[in-house]
């Protein structure tokens, strides 16, 4: 194994930039499908990363090549054939570029796909051959660089094709773009300098949701904290650590670390010594609020005089991957008398329903409408909810625009306020997050124009809070409801994850034997 090659000299590098992502729930009755991806190519995919531009320090030293980049909101498990249309675009546009010194690979590495296996070491395999069939412009083999979702897996057959791989420092994913950045950049150095370095993997039997590793809090703020420490010293390049991606049942879901780095052998003890420190605190990672159920949290909520009271319905999360249709929170809601008759007001964003929505364009705000909502493509908690309300608003998806936040695709949605009691639900016409202020408001002119800061409760399908919704919220409860993304995962039934695997194990290894936590180098 060598850890340095020809540098590159005298001549611009040619760098490609690619990549499928999308995190999808193997639980979550929703199917993804290409329609559900936002693809960019040419010019338009240039323009995602600031980088790229003309500006940029790294103009002079690089021909950046766009080829397919496909990006999705999280949801169910993607369609075969619509993987294979993106597959096939990737790998095609690669072959189709000539000799590439490398390639920016974005990606979110936690999709699933229909009858597949690994979806991420599947498409890595294709790009690899891709890649290597022209070679460099100088005959020797290009480098990919990997920029992640800290949810994603990292599966051997992954990681091996790979050369760098980095991934989010931040959960909520604030960094999301500095991720890229530092993909992009570190490629560069190592196709300049000649380096290949060695990457210390290694996977730990550990296997949690986001809303127990939020950097926000203890243990993961440290842990993350640590990978600027060990990146910094000499001899490595990159410190990465994968929570792994809770809701799809498959082997390579766990923990992952990878240490890149010159430097093979102090790389190597990095990587085990972070791996030990995150099974050491494997039972220290708690919910990053205080949780409860629908009923619970609802109880504590009206009885509470913070105002908005913010909750999320957790299980239901479409930016995790659920169906975004159930309709289970909006039926504890409307049982509560006090939400019912009105003396508690309550707004319950983005419940997927085209059907009601459509009912509700034809009847005219103002109307009042009987409407049996949600739960048809996630039919296993409790099916449609019947209700009669009064249209309160409508938006148009013309009206709104298209937004790649983070990477993930949200585009504008047909949408509907109906107001039952004191409560205001807001339907959508295809699945959507409500994260920010606009989600709710729409643009000033022609909008939804619900403020949530007006309301006494407001529940949103989302597991942690994304900033504005932190920011706004006087107090905040995570109800763990059910769906394709339960965080309570042990009644999910995974059958196929590797064992044994914490917390489905509490207590392999209890008798003092730990795992190996030797790292492979690759
Ligand atoms: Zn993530």
């Amino acid at each position: 194994m060598t850890s340095t090659t020809a540098p590159v000299t005298g001549r611009r590098l040619r760098i490609g930039i690619g990549g499928i992502g999308i995190e999808s729930s193997t639980f979550c009755p929703h199917r993804s499908t290409t329609d559900d991806f936002r693809q960019t190519r040419g010019q338009d995919l240039l323009d995602r990363y600031t980088w790229t531009r003309a500006d940029s320090d790294l103009a002079d030293l690089v021909e950046w090549v766009p080829l397919l980049h496909a990006t999705s909101l999280p949801g169910g498990p993607v369609e075969a054939e619509s993987y294979l249309i993106l597959k096939n675009e990737l790998v095609t546009r690669i072959r189709e570029a000539g000799p590439l010194d490398g390639l920016v690979y974005d990606i979110h590495g936690a999709m699933s796909v229909i009858g597949l296996t690994d979806a991420e070491g599947d498409l890595t395999e294709a790009v690899r051959a891709a890649l290597d069939h022209h070679g460099t412009p100088d005959g020797t083999r290009p480098m990919i660089s990997t920029a992640m979702d800290l949810h994603g897996n990292v599966s051997r057959r992954f990681a091996e094709p790979i050369d760098l791989l980095t991934a989010h420092r931040l959960a909520p994913h604030e960094d999301a773009w500095d991720t890229r950045e530092r993909a992009a950049r570190n490629l560069v150095h190592c196709l300049r300098e000649g380096v290949r370095p060695h990457r210390a993997w290694v996977q730990v039997p550990v296997l949690l949701p986001g809303e127990k590793t939020s950097t926000r809090l203890e243990p993961a703020k440290s842990l993350y904290a640590s990978l600027a420490d060990i990146e910094g010293k000499d001899g490595i390049l990159d410190a990465a650590l994968w929570v792994g991606y809770a809701w799809a049942d498959e082997p390579r879901c766990k923990a992952a670390i990878v240490v890149t780095g010159e430097d093979a052998e102090l790389a190597a003890r990095e990587a085990e010594s972070l791996a030990r420190r995150y099974w050491d605190a494997r039972k220290d990672f708690v919910f990053v609020g205080p949780t409860g159920s629908a009923e619970e949290c609802i109880e504590k909520a009206v009885a509470s005089d913070k105002r908005p009271f913010l909750i999320s319905d957790s299980g239901d999360n479409p930016t995790a991957g659920g169906a975004g249709d159930l309709a289970y929170m909006l039926g504890k809601l409307l049982a509560h008398d006090a939400i019912r008759t009105g003396k508690v007001t309550a707004v319950h964003p983005g419940i997927t329903d085209p059907v009601a929505v459509a009912a509700c364009f034809e009847a005219g705000i103002g109307a009042e409408v009987t409407l049996s909502v949600g739960g048809k493509v996630d039919a296993n908690h409790g099916g449609p909810y019947e209700l009669t309300g009064t249209v309160e608003a409508l938006q148009r998806a013309a009206d709104q625009k298209d937004r790649a936040e983070g990477g993930a695709y949200d585009r504008g949605v047909d949408m509907a306020a109906v107001r039952v009691g004191g409560l205001t639900v807001i339907l959508v016409e295809r699945r959507k997050p409500f994260h920010t202020l606009a989600d709710f408001m729409g643009p000033a002119d022609g909008g939804l124009g619900v403020d949530p800061r007006r309301y006494d409760l407001v529940v949103v399908k989302i597991g942690y809070l994304e900033p504005e919704l932190h920011d706004m919220a006087a107090d905040w409860l995570l109800a763990l409801t059910p769906g394709g993304v339960d965080q309570d995962l042990l009644r999910l039934g995974h059958h196929r994850v590797e064992r044994p695997l914490y917390p489905f194990d509490e207590d392999a290894y209890e008798a003092g034997d730990a795992p190996d936590l030797t790292p492979t180098l690759l």
